[in-house]
């Protein structure tokens, strides 16, 4: 028999312990004992969560860690947690699968998720919420931190303008096979970072979440957010992988030109944009450093550049809080977990 976690076995647990001395309590420990055979009349222990960083600002991923106590026992073993981004208004903003993240030398084993608080959300207190099968299992508080953004406007050409507005099949086509990569969570782990940039210059000409607004040649405007950073660098300059991963997209789109997508962690992936050329294939493995190709400026481009973008479960996130720190400390989580 499946146990299932819920608040009614706990309930039963308290009661059980409150009338340990009474006959009735011993009648129902024996039902119970026969029902599900004396170990299993432990109770499901909650689930113990720590999480890294406890203060993100927009756009910076959180990484969460769990365990699940001995062996897990209470919880239906094929069905995924989930970690759910909680706003002080109650809305939920952001949400990531966990998996199991291989462990090398105990028998310790850990959950993780790993989730971006969205370049939009407002400052203030939210909390993780985990969820198994539809229910509630734990809980853990965090502050959200401000964040101002840079404003700026860009004007398009004919050719950008129509590129950026005309209606095509083939790019709703396109956003729909690169969505469903981007929403994928897997299970491999190829790194835990922290990244390097890919490129070796730091000139910036647009940074995560400017606010932009594009003119278009008729002098109309459309307003949109910035999902990655811009490296003003000459046509032909190498773009290097930022970290270990397989490259899960390796093709040209209308609007980002020649790109590749790789796949660094569960639900974690890296995109390089308006390649001139593509030097891998689909399915390779890559290192920290490996070429993918070189730099130009193919698709929506006013000029040579490499956008470089990273996906959390889906959601933009700012590439700088990758390079600054590793995106899953396994040691420090197990340590603010115990
Ligand atoms: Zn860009």
């Amino acid at each position: 028999m499946r146990m299932c976690y819920d608040q009614s076995m706990r309930r039963i647990s308290t009661r059980t312990k409150a009338a340990r001395l009474s006959i009735r309590a011993l009648a129902l420990t024996a039902i119970f004992t026969a029902a599900l055979g004396a170990p299993r009349l432990v109770a499901q222990e909650p689930v113990k969560l720590a999480l890294i960083p406890d203060r993100p600002r927009p756009g910076e991923p959180v990484t969460l860690g769990m365990t699940l106590g001995p062996d897990g026992v209470g919880y239906n073993p094929k069905a995924r947690f989930q970690a759910v981004l909680i706003n002080a208004q109650g809305t939920r903003i952001a949400k990531a699968m966990f998996f199991d993240l291989p462990m090398d030398t105990d028998t310790r084993s850990l959950k993780v998720a790993i989730l971006t608080v969205p370049c939009t959300a407002q400052a203030g207190t939210a909390r993780i919420q985990v969820e198994h099968e539809g229910k509630r299992v734990g809980t853990i508080g965090l502050a959200i931190e401000n964040r101002a953004f840079v404003s700026e406007e860009i004007p398009l050409d004919k050719a950008n303008t129509e590129l950026r507005r005309d209606e095509d099949p083939q790019k709703t086509a396109e956003s729909l096979v690169l969505w469903d990569i981007l929403s994928r969570t897997g299970t491999s782990v190829y790194t835990t970072g922290p990244f390097s940039a890919p490129v070796a210059s730091t000139r910036r000409t647009s940074f995560f979440g400017d606010r932009r607004v594009f003119r278009y040649v008729d002098g109309s405007k459309a307003a949109s957010i910035h999902a990655g950073i811009d490296y003003g660098v000459p046509r032909g300059t190498e773009v290097r992988a930022c970290a270990e991963g397989k490259v899960v997209f390796a093709r040209s789109r209308i609007v980002t030109g020649n790109s590749v997508v790789i796949e660094h962690l569960p639900g974690v992936y890296s995109l390089y944009y308006h390649l001139d050329r593509i030097s891998v294939s689909e399915g390779a493995l890559v290192s920290r450093s490996t070429v993918l190709g070189q730099s130009g400026a193919t698709g929506l481009a006013t000029g040579p550049h490499l956008h470089w973008e990273i996906r959390v479960a889906g959601e933009n996130t700012d590439p700088d809080a990758l390079l600054s720190r590793p995106i899953l400390d396994k040691d420090r989580l197990f340590d603010k977990i115990e």
